[in-house]
């Protein structure tokens, strides 16, 4: 439950958002959604699961993606960029940027499941760039400083990334160095009471336009599990250049190439204890994967629901498409499988708040969640036949933008890893050379 002062500032949100409907699709686009066909097909779960307060918060999120995202994201994609700080400031305004930050630094201080309803809420966003922007800001960069970092860091960084003013990014992959995060590269050198820092961060997202890098970086060398620390780095440092990579989907979402030269930051800015930054950032990966497999879920609804009232109208051989029974029986089967989804995220969801171990969960809910987004993608571009092969009709975007869940935050063979060694069916490692 929330504490009093954040009772206080839910119920503020709340009274922003009282006079508002629910969310409404909107999109210049021929052939996108309208109010009707949202009604094709959506879940019965999400409002059962959700207290009054976290649904007051969607409703709160729902008017900000209506009146200042929905409307513009045609023209984001094209433009591939968003302007981050106007959208995280209307999101900080809101209060939404620190839900699970402490009252002190300026968050709501509630559980990680007023976070989830948010993301879900998110999926309603007409692409997945924008969104995966906003987790990256709201649940990816700020854990461990939130966690472990020193009063001066939290009020340098954390503050005005919770405020809004701030856009950060996080840094820990790069050209050689993905999936196998240990294989870490970037140095940061004590000179003094500074750290010199070289090397590069690849796939970065945020990047081209954050204030600050919450930074993985080797701090000595050796055991790579304890060599390594997470460093706060603000982006205008001298050294410091950036190159633009073009993505085929989550278009409007920058992702950058960080290029390192001698860049000198303090070395106060080591978040925590030096040493302990693969550790750190190991321990938020379960919020993360549970946050990704949330926010896919409104997403998958959409596509299933535009997908829908597409066949429906459209004809072939004198019927609708839709009255074929390969083509409904298919829907139907996915419709089942996002339930089945919905519901191991929010059992993952409610183990993680109740203080169990959820990473055998929370994996397998990531690995379905991208699966999934997967199939639905592409079963219903092929639904909508040549128009789904168009840029104007949505389900095209979905397709693009969806791929990127079983590769980001950890690959699905990663998370298969994970539940093997969780499940005892790993192999053994091989024996050490003598
Ligand atoms: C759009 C986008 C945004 C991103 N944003 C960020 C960000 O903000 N910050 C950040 O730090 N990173 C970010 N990433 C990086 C992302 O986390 C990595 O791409 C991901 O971890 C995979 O690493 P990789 O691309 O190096 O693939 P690799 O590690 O080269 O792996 C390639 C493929 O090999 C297979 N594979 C790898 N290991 C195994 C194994 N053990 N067993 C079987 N198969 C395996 C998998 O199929 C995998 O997809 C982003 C990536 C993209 C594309």
């Amino acid at each position: 439950m929330a504490t009093r002062n954040a009772q206080r500032k839910l119920l503020s949100i709340c009274l922003r958002s009282k006079a508002q409907t629910k969310y409404q699709y909107n999109s210049s686009r021929n052939f996108s959604v309208t109010r009707s066909s949202l009604q094709s097909y959506s879940s019965p779960l999400p409002d059962s699961y959700y207290n009054e307060e976290q649904l007051q918060m969607q409703a709160t999120i729902a008017k900000i993606i209506e009146n200042d995202i929905n409307p513009f994201v045609d023209e984001w994609e094209t433009k591939e960029e968003f302007p981050a700080h106007q959208v995280f400031k209307k999101l900080g305004n809101a209060g939404l940027l620190g839900i699970d930050k402490s009252e002190e630094y300026g968050g709501l201080g509630l559980d990680f499941k007023y976070l989830a309803a948010v993301m879900e809420e998110l999926g309603t966003i007409r692409c997945a760039g924008v969104p995966m922007a906003i987790l990256v800001q709201m649940a990816m960069t700020c854990q461990a400083l939130h966690r472990f970092g020193s009063d001066e860091l939290k009020k340098e960084f954390l503050v005005p990334s919770i405020s809004g003013d701030f856009v950060a990014c996080v840094g820990v992959s790069e050209a050689g160095a993905g999936s196998d995060v240990a294989n870490t590269q970037t140095r940061a050198v004590r000179k003094g009471d500074d750290l010199i820092i070289n090397g590069q961060k690849m796939w970065i997202t945020n990047s081209l336009q954050a204030d600050w890098m919450c930074l993985l970086a080797n701090t000595s060398d050796g055991n790579p599990y304890k060599n390594k620390s997470l460093i706060c780095v603000p982006m205008n440092s001298k050294g410091i250049t950036k190159q633009k990579i073009h993505k085929i989907g989550n278009n409007s979402s920058d992702t950058g190439i960080i290029f390192f030269e001698d860049v000198r930051v303090p070395a106060k800015n080591i978040i925590g204890e030096e040493g302990s930054g693969f550790f750190y950032q190991m321990l938020q990966f379960q919020e993360e994967r549970m946050a990704g497999a949330v926010g896919v879920l409104k997403g998958i609804d959409a596509a299933l629901s535009e997908t829908i009232d597409y066949t429906r109208q459209r004809k072939a051989f004198g019927k609708s498409i839709l009255d074929n029974q390969y083509v409904y029986f298919r829907l139907c089967e996915l419709a089942s499988e996002n339930e089945s989804l919905r519901a191991l995220t929010y059992k993952a969801i409610d183990m993680f708040v109740d203080g169990q171990e959820v990473t055998r969960l929370a994996s397998m809910a990531k690995l379905k969640a991208g699966r999934l987004a997967r199939e639905v993608g592409d079963t219903c571009l092929q639904f909508w036949g040549g128009m789904g092969y168009t840029r104007e009709a949505a389900i095209s975007r979905f397709f693009r933008d969806a791929r990127l869940l079983s590769i980001g935050g950890g690959a699905d063979e990663i998370m298969l890893e994970i539940i093997a060694k969780l499940m005892n069916i790993s192999p053994p490692p091989p024996p050490k050379k003598k």
